[in-house]
């Protein structure tokens, strides 16, 4: 398959043409490239439907049940946003049509984008960045083109604290940044002595998750920022999840500079197995001119790309971004309406409260009220019966329900790390909270049980490294012709 080409022929339909070299000419496949023998699957279409049909039905996603997976934000999918990104006017649009054709397409990611500066404080944005990760990568990018315009290229150092995910650490690294680890206080902020003592005339910039992965309001976020800027540093924000504090705080007046949201989070899109994301990056004015360039501007009642940004970092993503998760967290965002989005915080932040209160025995990390995820340690446990958080999660899906994140944060021994969302009653939490107590209990009495956990499931227990680095992808059809 790999040579051929999708191409329009003479009569102008579709068809797969056999390679050709730089004149024309077809050039013959390497034979080594070449199949010895073709064994396709001979099945009757029906067996192929019960086929799929049992495998999707075995698959286990928020529509089936409960999804705590923490700092994933698994929260319900709204089927009204399927149905506005599935209209046909969004759906049949080509990304090289004329603008005055997509005014509508365009409307809607200019408004995105207003909502956006609205709950964040951060008067521009780029919609451009398919993930958080990606997000990352331009919010850094930004700032880097900002040092060098400022003629402040040795500032080469970008600190994160301990608790961070890993793609802090990554984005900055793939950017040829030094990485200095700022730990963590015991009462989960960032240590603000460590960070006085770091943040000098070396450093580009704070990447900081406020809430962060411990679930956790930074107390001391306006001392945080207000040593960075005093030391000529920028503040990141990772927004990747901004479900505790929309309608309640905006990180622009917290100090932050540049800040990352997933959409895929927060506003309710499907995601997952490196699905389809949204990672869009607000800024303050200041760093506005290095944004991706085309940026969206509103002229005499149109929407047009302007592409004449002398500064612009360039493009960091083909066309407009993933338009499909825009239309959804749109969808999402005007449904509830402002009054509603502060309730979706408010309620994710009881949430996570009522399970840490449940939960209080396995014990939780750092016990202080906590936002949109609550993240427990099961060392005591642990050192108790020899049970891990391992083997919890394992036992868990038992029960036919989905674990929440285990041993993230890297700081947190043995840890679980619980994100309930807004979207979840009281009747599931109560249920899941019980479940956890419940394999606790068993640990004690029966902790062999809970080791070889799972017991019903359709595999037990995988080799996951293996299954990782030698996946396999590729159907034998048995010896025997079955
Ligand atoms: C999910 C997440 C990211 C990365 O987002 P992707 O869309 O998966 O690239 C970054 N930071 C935090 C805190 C996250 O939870």
């Amino acid at each position: 398959m790999t040579n051929l080409i999708f191409e329009k022929s003479r009569n102008g339909r579709r068809g797969v043409i056999p390679p050709r070299g730089t004149a024309g000419e077809p050039i013959a496949l390497p034979k080594e490239a070449l199949r010895k023998s073709l064994h396709l699957p001979e099945l009757g279409e029906v067996d192929v439907v019960r086929h799929f049909t049992e495998l999707a039905s075995r698959n286990y996603n928020v529509d089936k049940g409960f999804y705590p997976l923490g700092s994933c934000t698994m929260k319900y999918n709204p089927k009204i946003n399927e149905d506005a990104a599935n209209q046909e006017g969004f759906l049949r649009l080509h990304p090289l049509q004329e603008e005055d054709e997509t005014q509508g397409a365009m409307r809607l990611m200019y408004t995105l984008s207003t909502m956006l500066s609205e709950i964040t404080g951060f008067p521009a944005f780029t919609l451009q960045p398919a993930a958080g990760a990606h997000g990352e990568l331009t919010g850094l990018l930004i700032i880097k083109a900002a040092l060098k315009d400022k003629n402040e290229t040795r500032r080469n150092r970008i600190l994160i604290p301990d608790s961070a995910h890993g793609t802090n650490p990554a984005s900055a690294a793939a950017l040829g940044f030094e990485i200095v680890e700022i730990p963590s206080d015991g009462r989960g902020n960032i240590s603000l002595d460590l960070l006085a003592a770091e943040a000098d005339d070396r450093t580009a910039a704070l990447m900081l998750t406020n809430p962060s992965t411990l679930g956790l309001f930074e107390e001391n976020i306006l001392q945080v920022t207000k040593i960075i800027h005093d030391a000529g540093g920028y503040v990141y924000g990772d927004g990747a999840n901004l479900n505790a504090i929309v309608g309640i705080t905006r990180p622009a007046d917290l100090g932050f500079d540049v800040l990352h949201i997933n959409l895929h989070k927060t506003f309710a899109t499907p995601h997952g197995s490196g699905g389809p994301g949204s990672g869009p990056v607000g800024v303050t004015k200041d760093l506005e001119p290095y944004l991706p360039a085309p940026i969206l501007v509103k002229k005499g009642g149109r929407i047009r790309l302007d592409y004449n940004r002398e500064k612009s970092i360039g493009r960091v993503r083909s066309y407009f971004g993933n338009f499909g998760v825009m239309v959804r967290a749109y969808a999402y965002m005007r449904s509830l309406g402002g009054r509603g989005l502060k309730r979706m915080s408010e309620q994710a932040v009881l949430s996570a409260n009522y399970m840490r209160v449940k939960l209080k025995d396995y014990p939780p990390a750092i016990d202080r009220t906590c936002m949109h995820e609550v993240v427990l340690t099961g060392k005591p446990l642990a050192d108790e019966t020899g049970v891990h958080t391992l083997d919890v999660a394992k036992s868990l899906l038992d029960y036919g329900v989905h674990a929440p994140t285990i041993y993230f944060p890297l700081i947190v021994p043995e840890a679980l790390m619980i994100e309930p969302t807004e979207t979840e009653n009281k009747d599931t939490l109560d249920a899941y909270a019980e479940l956890l107590l419940k394999i606790r209990q068993e640990a004690k009495t029966n902790p062999e049980k809970i080791k070889t956990a799972p017991h019903n499931t359709p595999v037990r227990r995988l080799n996951e490294t293996q299954a990782a680095r030698n996946p396999v992808l590729r159907w034998t059809p048995k010896k025997n012709g079955g």
